[in-house]
This record gives C-alpha cells, sequence and structure tokens, in this order.
C-alpha cells in the first residue's frame, strides 16, 4: 500500500513543488500506515529519483525512455495507472500545474476515483484522507472526502513547506514502457519560452508585488515596483484589484484565485492586505509593507512596514539595493 507521487519534471530537472508534496505524503503515510512512492517519468531520471529518495521516497518507480522526454498525456498515463496498479496506492498525488492536473484527471477517471483538483491541504480522518480546495471562485473552502479506495488529488504549488534532503534510504525500480513513439498520437514539433528571462512567481524567494495602490499612474507604478522587484532579482506579483483593473496580467495575480507563493520576502506595495489576498501569500517568512495608510490591515502581518507614498518610497528602496547588491 502506497501514496504514489508523481514528479514532474522540466527538461529532465524535477520541479521543486514537487518536493513538498512528498514530503507532506510522508506525515500521511505514517498515519494511514502507507509507504510512499515517487514515479518519475522521462528520457533521463536517475538524479531525479535520487532526489526523491533524498526527499523521503521510500521508493522510486522509474520509468525512462527516449519518448518519454517531454510530457505527453497518452504515455504519461498508462505509466501511472501501472505504478498505481504496481504499488496498491491509495492516494496518487501530483502538482496542480496543467501537466499535472490532467494527469491526476485521467487517472482519476480510468481507475474510478476520487478527484481534489488543485488541492490546498490534505490530511487523514479517521483513516481517510481528506482535501481542501476553494470552490465558487474562491468564496468557500470546501472539505473533499473520498468515497473511493484510490484518492487522487493535484495540490497547489507551495500549498507545504519545502523540505531539506537527507541521506535517504529508498530504493529505485524500473516500470517496464509498453508504448513507443508510433504508439503516441499527440506529436511535439516545437517549444517556445513564454516569458525569457522572468523569474517564475511560485519558485521566487523574493516576490515584490503591487496593487491598487498604483492606481494614480498605473503604468509608472508597476514600472517602479518591477524596478525594484530587478535590483532584487525578485518575481513580479500583484493583487487582484491591479489585475483587475488591467494594470498588469493575471499571471501575476498572488492570491486565493491567484498563485500561492512562500518566497523568503515578499514585499507589498500599495496593497491592503484583505484576506483574499494573504491567503496566497501569507506563508511568506518576512513581509514587508509599502502603504500611505498606516491602518492598512497589510500591516498586521508584515514585519517591516513602511508609511509612505509608494512613488517615492519605492525608488528610494530600488536606489539603496542597487547601491549596497
Ligand atoms: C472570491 C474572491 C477571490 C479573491 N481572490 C483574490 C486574489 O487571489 N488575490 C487578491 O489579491 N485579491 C483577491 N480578491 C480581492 C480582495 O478581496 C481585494 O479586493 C484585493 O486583494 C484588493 O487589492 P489591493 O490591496 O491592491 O487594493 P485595495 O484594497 O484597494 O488597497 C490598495 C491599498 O493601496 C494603498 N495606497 C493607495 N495609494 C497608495 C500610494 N500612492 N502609496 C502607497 N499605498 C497606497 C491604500 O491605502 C490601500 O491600502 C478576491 C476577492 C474575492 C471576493
Amino acid at each position: 500500500m502506497a501514496i504514489l507521487v508523481w514528479i514532474e519534471q522540466n527538461d529532465g530537472q524535477a520541479v521543486s513543488n514537487c518536493w513538498e508534496l512528498l514530503d507532506k505524503a510522508k506525515v500521511l503515510g505514517q498515519e494511514l500506515g502507507a509507504e510512499v512512492a515517487a514515479l518519475l517519468i522521462g528520457s533521463d531520471v536517475d538524479d531525479s529519483a535520487q532526489q526523491a529518495v533524498a526527499y523521503g521516497a521510500d521508493h522510486v518507480y522509474a520509468a525512462a525512455a527516449p519518448h518519454l522526454a517531454h510530457f505527453r498525456l497518452q504515455p504519461y498515463a498508462a505509466i501511472a495507472e501501472q505504478a498505481v496498479a504496481r504499488t496498491d496506492a491509495v492516494a496518487f498525488l501530483t502538482n496542480a500545474s496543467i501537466r499535472g492536473g490532467v494527469l491526476a484527471a485521467t487517472v482519476a477517471c480510468r481507475r474510478n476515483a476520487g478527484i481534489a483538483a488543485n488541492a490546498s491541504d490534505l490530511w487523514v480522518e479517521d483513516g481517510r484522507l481528506v482535501a481542501a480546495r476553494t470552490i465558487y471562485s474562491g468564496n468557500i473552502q470546501a472539505r473533499i472526502q473520498f468515497e473511493s479506495s484510490l484518492a487522487v488529488a493535484s495540490v497547489r504549488p507551495r500549498s507545504f513547506p519545502m523540505p531539506a534532503p537527507t541521506d535517504g534510504s529508498g530504493s529505485v525500480d524500473n516500470l517496464d514502457v509498453r508504448t513507443q513513439e508510433d504508439d503516441i498520437r499527440q506529436k511535439i514539433s516545437d517549444f517556445r519560452a513564454a516569458d525569457a528571462g522572468e523569474v517564475s512567481l511560485t519558485d521566487a524567494h523574493i516576490i515584490v508585488s503591487g496593487g491598487r495602490g498604483v492606481a494614480e499612474d498605473p503604468q509608472k507604478g508597476f514600472e517602479l515596483v518591477g524596478e525594484l522587484a530587478s535590483a532584487l532579482g525578485a518575481a513580479l506579483g500583484a493583487s487582484r484589484a491591479a489585475v483587475d483593473a488591467g494594470y498588469i496580467p493575471y499571471k501575476h495575480q498572488v492570491g486565493q484565485t491567484g498563485k500561492t507563493v512562500r518566497p523568503d520576502l515578499y514585499i507589498a506595495c500599495g496593497i491592503s492586505g484583505a484576506i483574499q489576498h494573504l491567503a496566497g501569500m501569507g506563508n511568506s517568512k518576512i513581509i514587508v509593507a509599502i502603504n500611505k495608510d498606516a491602518d492598512a490591515p497589510i500591516f498586521q502581518r508584515a514585519k517591516y512596514g513602511i508609511v509612505d507614498d509608494l512613488f517615492s518610497a519605492v525608488p528610494a528602496l530600488t536606489a539603496e539595493f542597487r547601491k549596497r547588491l
């Protein structure tokens, strides 16, 4: 009996969110009396397999072949199903990326299993797995109980803390790869990077975000916030109000209906600190708030606060960081 975690890879590199998930699976596995198994699919998975052991997998199941280099649902789902059966999995967990979401849904359909898509928490109650996820545009936090023997969940990145690697003592087993290139209907002809040079929001150690506080001159405001981000090598975030107003695209949104982040440093510029924004960044290690209203709720969560106009405070900080870094 196992909790099986799919370790997503990008260009042969494991996506770090999967280690958070594997670590959580370890806790759940102890409560359920299940081992933790990691599933790796790709053309070269040796390094990621060793990492999976270091992050706590009791067993790694590896399927490696040149035609598996890039995610394609047909062969990946077939291998995931094979691994679910081989490990007698009680749970199949993936990162809630586009790939993880579609893989989880396909495995759930094929195994007639319940699924919690985009879950934000997992725990064990009365010997069964329970998941939390928001529904109705983030207005309700739902508790998902599984009635099927297999529970499937795709879990939002940064829902759990990043563990430290250990020496690990898990083993690596190979899975048979039964598909061949000719069997796969989906063909990949080209890859193009969408945002070359941009720091990924969910992976960033530092995030500088802007909110409706830039409204006086949104273009200038986000230019200033962006300059501070680039001086710090940080990712650029935003509140929903800023996104809804069209100041910045949705991919930058942090919060309940945006991305969940856990950076070491989060600098909120002109953001009030609404509960839905805090839901996405409240677990940041250090929060710095710049807001001209000393009573803004964000200051209750911030370790450092600057009560000032962001149009003067942000460029002053940027200039100082540029001098010192
Ligand atoms: C179902 C649902 C889901 C939601 N999901 C999200 C989500 O994912 N993420 C999210 O962020 N929100 C979300 N929201 C919206 C959320 O409730 C708030 O409306 C939003 O976070 C407010 O954004 P804001 O802080 O930028 O704007 P405001 O609340 O308007 O705050 C702007 C702040 O800027 C300050 N300010 C103004 N001018 C300046 C200046 N020149 N210098 C410095 N400070 C200044 C003001 O004092 C104020 O505190 C959601 C809401 C709902 C109902």
